[in-house]
């Protein structure tokens, strides 16, 4: 009895695992049965165009990953290995053709990109239509605006949007929203999804001063740094909602043997703790991100058909 009573104990004091996984897999399940339609209907099939440039490790898997979801939804998908060296005008080039193709709906360029060439010019030369990433200055604008119409929004924070309704709803109204982290691709993309959904939200960054104390006072968290475990279970609001979008590969020792492992921005047992529901790393906001990419790309090729309106 005892032991029930402590495992019992246990499971209330846990917070609800926000199951990535199982919700990109019933998204793709749904990308899939209407990229079926799309093609029986009007003959169309999606096309998604991935560039890559150089070796980085981490940016190989993530194109691989992209390549076989995109396979599997039933799209044209198409890969662009380009050597670390090539030249910035070899890659615009080769935008402007995928720009003009008329089989290809969605272009990404994977980031980061080697040093010699300029991240801004080559994102802004994607043509803002074909832009499934949402990294184009038309595009933030519409975001940031609220004329999310025939916007593309970036996947990360479109993804994390989901798994915060799921818990909370559409609706944030009254909920006060913490956003650690700033960069163009996820903390202010998040910050604008989450004001849109009149949520009350605090950007928080490197130079923010007693960032616990900031963290304390949200009902929805959502950490973008890329330092393992920094957001500690005594940061978060009993009830919170916390979204770990950090991905860290740590070196540790199992069995006297060294291995690399990822984890995300916050302290998962720690926060789970204390929290309502929080997403684990791996299989959180990352099997998300790339289901949205999907979604972006068939909403592309049906605006680009005018199946769809703004
Ligand atoms: P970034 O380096 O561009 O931005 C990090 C942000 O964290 C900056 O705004 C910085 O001010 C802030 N920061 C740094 N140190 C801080 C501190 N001590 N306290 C508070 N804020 C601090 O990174 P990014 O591209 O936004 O990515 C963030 C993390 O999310 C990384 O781990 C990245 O790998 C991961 N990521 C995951 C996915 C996914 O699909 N799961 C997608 C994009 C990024």
């Amino acid at each position: 009895m005892r032991r029930l009573i402590a495992t019992f104990g246990t499971a209330m004091s846990k917070a609800s695992r926000i199951d990535g996984k199982a919700m990109a897999a019933e998204l793709s399940a749904q990308v899939t049965s209407e990229t079926a339609a799309l093609l029986e209907d009007h003959g169309l099939v999606p096309g998604l165009a991935v560039v890559i440039t150089g070796e980085d490790p981490a940016s190989q898997v993530y194109v691989r990953n992209k390549k076989r979801t995109a396979e599997a939804c039933g799209f044209h998908s198409v890969q662009h290995t380009l050597a670390t060296d090539v030249s910035q005008e070899d890659v615009l080039a080769l935008i402007d053709r995928l720009n003009n193709d008329m089989d290809i709906h969605g272009i990404l360029v994977q980031l980061p990109l080697p040093a010699h060439l300029d991240e801004q010019v080559v994102t802004q030369a994607i043509s803002p239509a074909k832009d499934v990433d949402g990294f184009h200055y038309v595009n933030i604008g519409k975001l940031t605006s609220g004329n999310t119409g025939d916007a593309f929004i970036p996947c990360t924070p479109a993804g994390c949007m989901l798994m915060i309704e799921k818990h909370l709803g559409k609706d944030l109204s009254g909920k006060h929203a913490v956003v650690i982290g700033r960069s163009n691709i996820v903390g202010k993309p998040m910050a604008s999804l989450l004001l849109q959904q009149n949520a009350t939200v605090t950007v928080t960054h490197s130079r923010t001063s007693d960032l616990p104390a900031v963290v304390r006072e949200a009902d929805i968290v959502v950490a973008a740094v890329g330092r393992p475990n920094m957001v500690r279970g005594d940061w978060i609001k009993p009830g919170a909602v916390v979204i770990d979008v950090g991905i860290n590969r740590i070196e540790v020792t199992e069995n006297g043997e060294q291995k690399f492992k990822l984890t995300g921005d916050i302290a998962y047992d720690e926060v789970c703790a204390v929290a309502a529901a929080a997403t684990p790393v791996p299989g959180g906001v990352g099997p998300m991100t790339i289901v949205m990419l999907m979604a972006n790309t068939l909403r592309a090729a049906r605006l680009s058909a005018g199946l769809e309106s703004a």
